[in-house]
């Protein structure tokens, strides 16, 4: 890379750096890269499309400025894609607890690890913390798995939020607490104090909107609670395990309320996201342990982040409890009931891939074989059937015997049907080669 542009931009970032705060610092410039120039462009690579975006909406005057000040010549700054960046975290060393908010202060952007499965929804926790009297998006919605990091991203905007401003007003209630407070108003006839409570923040979280729906009454009243805060520009997020269009127990007006703002998915990580969470994990704990125990938890426990977690700390407290050192045996040793079931010594079979792959999906090994068509059964299934086609050259009647009888033509349109996606879906192909290398293959 030619050196006057890379000196330009490390001069113009000193200039930004006093411009914008340290978040949208670490999160929007510190990841650009200046890859090609001239002498009146400079092109600097965005790590996602988001970030893009982000960048030339709101940064690109700053940006160009800074640069035409340093190289004091009339540059056209462009953004470009795409390149694989690991964003640098933000650097925040307090903590504080907040009765009032309700928040985790262990729940932070600091020990929240960046992959490629949160990383637009991370990129919008960011902006949205950074300018939450902008209401750039309004509502938020994060969905996903459990155990994927919406909670720990939804607590890290309202501590990032907190954090500036303390004056501001934050709550954050999981959709049971906001039941069980507004059905305690009901029946104490405090309803202005439980509207005062809920109306006047600047930032209301609300986690698991998925369980809001057994009660009708409840349902409505958020959502007077989220058209008055909406219409007051008060930022709202929410999270839930689903998509607003898959939570069919509320009615078309509130889905579609949902989407009026950012929807954002976060997905399982990938093999290099589970290494560097547990990596981070243990530096957080000032513990010393090996990669190879890493890279033993990343393949075999799965893709639950919240399960990673268990696993270490099981590793830590066996060592402790043993009195034996962390090496790589205790650890296999402390996680043998876990891996037992895996079959991942054994020879491949069926049984073996099937497993693996609801393991890695977190869905039930019954439900794979089952006939169930949701989409999040009917992927790991055709997924399965093509590893067994791919890896153990069943042919397709044999394999629609091993899936509770199905048609060998079902189990050809699964093959099919993989093998194109696996060429145009990068979540998909990103799948496969992550079950492959817990399968050892
Ligand atoms: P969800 O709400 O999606 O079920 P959580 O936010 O509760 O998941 O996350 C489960 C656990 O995994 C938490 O302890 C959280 O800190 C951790 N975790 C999730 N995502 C990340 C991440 N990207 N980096 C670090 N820790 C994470
Ligand atoms: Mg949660």
């Amino acid at each position: 890379m030619n050196t006057q542009i890379t000196n330009i931009w490390e001069n113009a970032l000193k200039l930004i750096k006093d411009e914008v705060s340290e978040l949208s610092f670490t999160t929007f410039m510190l990841p650009l890269k200046p890859v090609s120039g001239g002498s009146d462009f400079l092109n600097l690579e965005a790590p996602a499309d988001f970030i893009k975006a982000s960048l030339e909406q709101r940064f690109y005057p700053l940006i160009k400025n800074a640069v035409n000040q340093v190289s004091k010549r009339n540059y056209n700054v462009n953004f470009v894609l795409p390149i694989e960046t690991v964003f640098s975290n933000i650097e925040e060393n307090e903590t504080f607890t907040y009765e009032k908010t309700h928040l985790n202060s262990k729940y932070t952007f600091d020990t929240f690890v960046v992959g490629k499965n949160n990383r637009m929804a991370h990129a919008a926790a960011v902006a949205i913390a950074d300018n939450l009297y902008e209401n750039a998006y309004n509502p938020f919605f994060i969905y996903g798995g459990s155990g994927l990091g919406k909670t720990h991203l939804m607590h890290a905007i309202g501590n990032y939020v907190v954090q500036k401003n303390k004056s501001a007003n934050v709550l954050y209630v999981t959709s049971e607490e906001f039941t069980i407070e507004y059905i305690a108003a009901l029946r104490k006839n405090e309803f202005s104090q439980f509207r005062d409570k809920f109306r006047n923040v600047d930032l209301l979280l609300i986690d698991d909107i998925q369980f809001l729906g057994e009660k009708n009454s409840t349902i409505e009243e958020f959502f007077y609670t989220f058209n008055a805060l909406h219409q007051s520009n008060k930022q709202i997020i929410i999270a839930s395990d689903r998509s607003p269009n898959e939570l069919t127990f509320f009615d078309e007006r509130l889905r579609s309320r949902f989407q009026c703002g950012l929807v954002s998915d976060v997905q399982k990580p990938d093999y290099e996201t589970r290494m560097a969470i547990l990596r981070k994990k243990s530096e957080d704990e000032g513990l010393l342990i090996s990669d190879e125990i890493f890279d033993y938890i990343s393949r075999n426990v799965g893709t639950n982040i919240r399960e990673l977690e268990g696993a270490l700390n099981q590793i830590i407290i066996y060592a402790k409890m043993s009195g034996s050192d962390l090496n790589f045996d205790t650890a296999k040793e402390a996680l043998k009931h876990i891996t037992e079931n895996n079959n991942q010594e054994n020879e491949l079979s069926v049984k073996v891939i099937i497993d693996v792959v609801s393991r890695y999906f977190d869905v039930k090994p019954e439900d794979i074989k089952s006939d169930k068509r949701s989409r999040d059964i009917s992927i790991p299934r055709q997924i399965s059937m093509f590893l067994c086609r791919n890896l153990m050259d069943l042919s397709f009647p044999e394999i629609g015997r091993e899936f509770g009888g199905k048609h060998h033509t079902t189990v050809m349109t699964a093959f099919t049907n993989i093998d194109n996606k696996k060429k145009s879906d990068a979540t998909i192909k990103s799948a496969i080669e992550d079950i492959m290398e817990i399968l050892h293959i």
